[in-house]
């Protein structure tokens, strides 16, 4: 496993399938750099970015650890890698059927011991892990409740055999668990009560009790509704079995898409003030000899730490420090624990408003900074784009963080900022002791801007509105259902993506790059204050790659020109068309938030988008059948 699945998709909480096919949950933080372990150099893994730091409320990230084999005279970090745990407990036997529970830390291969299996040999047959678990809105997983089902109570008191049957077809309805049975699944009165229930409906949520609150088949019908069986509160991940929670649960699939929801916060590293620290400085300042005695001096002292007492801090260090001049070290100090930041940009404290946290990212790549870590200049606009598009920007250098902050299972709702990394360890860390799990990205990209009056003149009109509304309403439904909040689809916003879909297939098709290694950043707002009509396309690729200045030269007027004539072009079309322009008018796709947009023409993999396939429409881009002058780029307007 790449060490970036660790963080994304495979990070904590997340349930693989070991080369052996024993199935694993992913564990939480607290044993990811066992604190006994002397060989333990913790500058090898962190990673910071200020902004990002502030707004998840930590005092560094960690990159997961990579599996090293050390060397008789360098045992620093040898061994480390990230634990896992058996899950789900319960396995299952291919011949004789029958179900057995382990524990969670058992680690062996789980043996059937039914005696028809065992026969003459020492063992019985390796059993196989069951498809099946159980799941709440609030992060918990467990093992299905095969017993409770079986008995239709929630604390059931025989303690028969139980066998998970086959009876022909493929639906959940053909699964019967049964209690006193034997492998030839006749019945057997000295092994169990006789009870038998198939798991039909046992995946089925989103229904309601009494009193309206959310509730599932599973918690319904288990012992009856007028006692339902809610959620155990399980943490497998953590090693806890057991907790509070009054959540209805569901019945799921392990192998399902909604078993896991990681929630991944991006961000661009943004100097304080830019090109006034050098890498090399920065790369200093993460030194096991100075990084400690810095955090303490900033816990002491905060914004008001001096230059002097900034240096004393870096004497663990020798005469490495005397190099750089005070300015720059004070830079670095800040560019560290971010201070000075004004505050008015991305200091919100919930994780919802986007634009906020986005801003700052946008006003600093439209200019043309010259940082070590984010460089970028002015190519130029070819002139028969100019009147579309403004402000193209070549970025050289940007250093993306990607981090865990959590995740949900069932659907992905909102989840606040505490919430996600209480999932994550047994018990909450105070904000100076706290980490979480990143991955470093240093990519290069293409950045441009909508040309602001066409813009204008086009989000104007009525009929541009009213088709973004189609969309907007339809999330607007589908996140109030949720119990989210909703959010501003706008025009600029559907239409912007879908370009950006367009293009990023174009410079696949065009410069061989994969799709998965190119990913999006819309920078879109139409609040006053913060106007963007932004987009940038950068790489995804690990720590080496990613710099080699391929996408960079795409930005050149030359270069963009076609490629962009070539997305507009290829936006006419699509294979399932006219179906695909048809939903247009119904919606399509995931949460049916797209119109004229499908897997014949606008959607890319999930690593590259940031909406989940969700808000694209091809019309909006070039026009439809009916209005061919309704996108922003269409000719005859
Ligand atoms: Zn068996
Ligand atoms: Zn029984
Ligand atoms: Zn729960
Ligand atoms: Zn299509
Ligand atoms: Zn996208």
């Amino acid at each position: 496993m790449r060490r970036a699945q660790l963080v994304s998709p495979f990070g904590v909480g997340a349930m693989s399938v070991l080369v052996d096919g024993t199935s694993v949950i992913t564990a939480g933080l607290d044993h990811w750099f066992p604190r006994n372990n002397a060989d333990l150099a913790l500058e090898d893994f962190r990673v910071n970015d200020w902004r990002l730091e502030a707004r998840l409320k930590v005092q560094e990230f960690r990159l997961p650890p990579d599996y090293r084999k050390g060397s008789p005279d360098d045992h620093r970090n040898e061994k480390l890698s990230v634990p896992a745990l058996r899950f789900p407990c319960y396995s299952f036997c291919m011949y004789c059927k029958r179900l057995k529970k382990v524990p969670l830390s058992f680690q062996d291969a789980v043996r059937c011991d039914e005696p028809t299996c065992v026969g003459k040999r020492r063992f019985g047959p390796k059993m196989s892990q069951v498809p099946f678990v159980a799941i709440c809105g609030k992060g918990h997983i467990d093992d299905f409740p095969f017993r409770e089902w079986v008995h239709r109570s929630k604390d059931p008191s025989c303690t028969g055999v139980l066998r998970l049957f086959s009876t022909g077809g493929g639906g959940l309805e053909g699964q019967v668990v049964r209690c006193g049975y034997d492998a030839k699944n006749q019945r057997n009165e000295r092994k169990g009560c006789g009870a038998s229930r198939s798991l039909q409906g046992i995946t089925t949520g989103g229904m309601k009790d009494e009193s309206g609150e959310d509730s599932t088949f599973l918690t319904q019908q288990l012992a009856g509704r007028s006692d339902p069986y809610l959620c155990t509160g399980a943490r497998p991940w953590l090693h806890e079995e057991d907790g509070p929670c009054d959540q209805p649960v569901q019945g799921a699939l392990r192998a399902s898409g909604n078993v896991y929801f990681p929630y991944v916060e991006s961000s661009i590293f943004l100097p304080q003030k830019v090109g006034a620290v050098s890498g090399a400085l920065r790369d200093l300042m993460k030194r096991a000899d100075v990084e400690p005695t810095m955090t303490f001096l900033f816990t002491m002292r905060g914004k008001d730490a001096t230059v002097a007492e900034i240096r004393q801090a870096t004497r663990g260090a020798g005469e490495l420090f005397d190099q750089f001049p005070d300015d720059e070290l004070l830079a670095a100090f800040q560019d560290r624990f971010g201070i000075g930041s004004t505050g008015e940009d991305g200091d919100d404290d919930e994780s919802g408003d986007l634009d906020i946290w986005r801003h700052p990212e946008f006003k600093l790549l439209r200019e043309t900074p010259q940082d070590d870590e984010l460089r970028a200049s002015d190519p130029g606009v070819h002139a028969a784009i100019a009147g579309h598009v403004d402000r193209v920007r070549s970025v050289t250098v940007l250093r993306e963080t990607r981090v865990l902050r959590g995740f949900a299972r069932g659907r992905d709702n909102e989840l606040k900022i505490a919430e996600g990394k209480a999932l994550l360890r047994r018990r909450p860390l105070p904000p100076d002791k706290d980490w979480l799990p990143a991955y470093v990205v240093k990519g290069e990209g293409i950045y441009f801007e909508l040309d602001s009056d066409r813009l204008a003149a086009w989000e104007a009109r009525g009929e541009v509105q009213a088709r973004a509304d189609l969309i907007a309403n339809q999330y607007g439904q589908v996140i109030t259902d949720r119990g989210g909040s909703p959010r501003d689809i706008s025009p600029r916003m559907v239409m912007l993506h879908t370009f950006a879909h367009l293009l990023i297939n174009e410079l696949v098709f065009t410069c061989g790059y994969s799709s998965a290694s190119l990913r999006e950043r819309l920078y879109v707002s139409r609040d006053g204050g913060r106007d963007m009509a932004g987009l940038l396309i950068y790489t995804a690729a690990g720590d080496s790659e990613g710099t080699m200045g391929g996408l960079v030269r795409m930005s050149r007027p030359d270069r963009l020109q076609p490629v962009f004539a070539a997305a507009l072009s290829d936006a006419h079309w699509c294979s399932t068309d006219p179906v695909c322009m048809d939903a247009g008018e119904r919606g399509q796709g995931p949460d049916s938030c797209n119109l004229a947009a499908c897997h014949g023409c606008a959607l890319l993999p999930e690593t590259s988008c940031e909406e989940f396939n969700r808000f694209l429409d091809r019309g909006l881009v070039v026009g439809t059948f009916a209005d061919p002058t309704l996108g922003y780029f269409s000719t005859s307007t």
